[in-house]
């Protein structure tokens, strides 16, 4: 039997069996994913009323969600780019839970799509049909931490900025910083191996996670939640999921570690008059802040541009065609600050920077970094009217890349611009259309933008992960015999297809 429900104040109209729906119009919201790629559903069963009193059974109905307003949030994602059409959200609060929904899922052949934060970048946080979302949303707590080894046991859903508050009380620092902190949780940092400002110092979440705990699509539980730093003992499967993006398993726990909070911190803002100076620049922090080093970001004109228009805000230094945001953190205020004040000078020397601010109280700290944080905040307006790339290139091939594209898109881009975690190569190249382009010149210039990228032997995804957005690519971007390797993975680990479909792996 098939569920119906008609809601008369909102007009909308809903049934599970033919997936279709239809809202009053939602200003600024996607396509459906399915119809703008057009894409087929996979053979999955459909949700029955059943279905459902199970999940009731299991969580109660607070712990759901049906209404169809308060699904949106989690049929589309944070840059308004994708929208899918599940009319279920689970919110377990137990690792139990988790396993026992992937369970029935399972044998029911059911799809889920596991969902953190969604503030994903390629559509792999949201269901591209009327796949089950289950959220981490409630499994949002701290289960321990060893003070002597600074590693924290906590729940896939706890969020970034949280952890670090609490850590903050304990002189420790979560050793990972992105603009999405006060929303992504850790389980979809684990999921998509997160980047970030801070990568330079502490390193990738293969580095920092010490354990996952984790539930297969049959809902079995993997125990791999070691809290040891030294641990060789068989196949390190954590790594499995970490970066999986939710394909292999649905992560439930987490062990991360956490190095000693920085006492100081000083941040400058400099001008600088191109990229040959930019790159010598990064060099001589490299050479003469070493260790204290903590971010390295980049900012070229029209990046300034668009945070002008978007934001309201300047530069803190007047107009230059480059900007460099660099961190130091460390623990001994004299010493950073004479490193820092060296290297100044030898920059100044040698003509490489033109102007700079330096701030080391927490306020105006904060303000300098508002600059770079808030670039994303006029992604979502844009929406579809927007292609963004999330690259990795070698240092010496890291700004080339612009103009060819410039060049290519000029006909139907309003603005194409760079910024990004350059102390990483990691480059965010984003082309703000002119109005929404076809899908066949969306996919024109995505495979211009990504031969470039093969070409200068770069990756096509420096830290937002694959989704749904580039799975097509991965036959491009990978030898046949990973992807083989991949797939026998992903069958071996979930072999109904349940987990995630349409992302990662076609
Ligand atoms: C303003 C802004 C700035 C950003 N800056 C950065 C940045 O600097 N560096 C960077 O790397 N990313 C950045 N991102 C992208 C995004 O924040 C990260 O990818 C983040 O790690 C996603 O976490 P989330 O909790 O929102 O996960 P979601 O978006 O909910 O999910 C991401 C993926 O992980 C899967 N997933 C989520 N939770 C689980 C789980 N418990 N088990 C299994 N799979 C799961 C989902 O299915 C999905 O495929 C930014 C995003 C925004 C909006």
């Amino acid at each position: 039997m098939f569920v119906k429900i008609m809601r008369h104040q909102t007009k909308t109209f809903f049934t599970f069996k033919n997936v279709k729906i239809s809202t009053r119009n939602i200003s600024n919201r996607p396509d459906f994913t399915k119809n703008r790629y057009k894409i087929t559903r996979g053979n999955y069963n459909y949700l029955h009323e059943e279905h459902i009193h199970y999940f009731q059974n299991l969580l109660g109905e607070s712990r759901i969600v049906m209404d169809l307003s308060d699904l949106e949030k989690y049929n589309v994602d944070w840059f308004n780019q994708v929208r899918g059409c599940s009319s279920i959200v689970l919110k377990p609060k137990t690792t139990e839970e988790v396993s026992n929904i992937l369970r029935f899922c399972d044998l029911n052949k059911l799809a889920v799509c596991p969902q953190g934060g969604n503030t994903s970048v390629l559509g792999g946080s949201v269901p591209v049909f009327d796949e089950v979302i289950i959220s981490t949303e409630l499994m949002n707590e701290i289960v321990d931490l060893d003070e002597h080894s600074g590693v924290i046991t906590c729940q896939a859903g706890c969020i970034l900025e949280n952890i670090d508050n609490y850590l903050e009380t304990k002189g420790l620092i979560v050793p990972l910083d992105l603009g999405a902190k006060g929303t992504c949780h850790i389980g979809g940092n684990v999921s998509t191996n997160a980047g970030g400002m801070r990568l330079i110092q502490f390193g990738n979440m293969h580095g920092n996670i010490l354990g996952i705990e984790a539930v297969k699509a049959n809902g079995d539980v993997v125990d791999c939640l070691s809290t040891l730093k030294k641990d060789n003992t068989g196949y390190h499967l954590k790594h499995l999921f970490i970066g999986s993006e939710g394909t292999l398993g649905f992560v439930t726990k987490v062990a991360l570690q956490c190095p000693a909070r920085p006492k100081f911190r000083n941040v400058a803002f400099l001008g600088l008059q191109n990229f040959v100076k930019v790159l010598k620049t990064f060099k001589l922090l490299r050479q003469r802040l070493a260790e204290i080093l903590s971010a390295v970001e980049v900012i070229d004109t029209p990046t300034m541009e668009f945070i002008k228009n978007v934001n309201s805000q300047n530069s803190p230094i007047g107009e230059y065609p480059f900007y460099l945001m660099i961190e130091t953190s460390g623990s001994n205020e004299r010493h950073d600050e004479e490193k820092l004040s060296g290297f100044f000078e030898e920059a100044i020397h040698k003509g490489l920077v033109l102007n700079g601010i330096v701030a080391n109280e927490p306020a105006k700290i904060q303000k300098i970094w508002s600059v770079r944080e808030n670039i994303a905040n006029g992604f979502k307006a844009r929406g579809s009217k927007m292609l963004q790339y999330d690259i990795s290139l070698p240092f010496k091939d890291y700004y080339n890349i612009m103009e060819p594209i410039r060049e290519y898109t000029k006909d139907v881009s309003e603005t194409v611009f760079g910024f990004g975690h350059m102390g990483d190569g990691n480059l965010h190249l984003q082309i703000i259309l002119k109005s929404d382009v076809t899908e066949k010149i969306r996919s024109k210039i995505n495979d211009f933008v990504f031969e470039k990228i093969l070409e200068l032997k770069g990756s096509i995804s420096a830290e937002h992960g694959i989704g749904l957005l580039k799975a097509k690519y991965m036959d491009k971007i990978k030898p046949q015999s990973s992807i083989k390797l991949m797939k026998s993975v992903k069958k071996l680990m979930d072999p109904n297809g349940i987990l995630n479909p349409y992302k990662v792996l076609l």
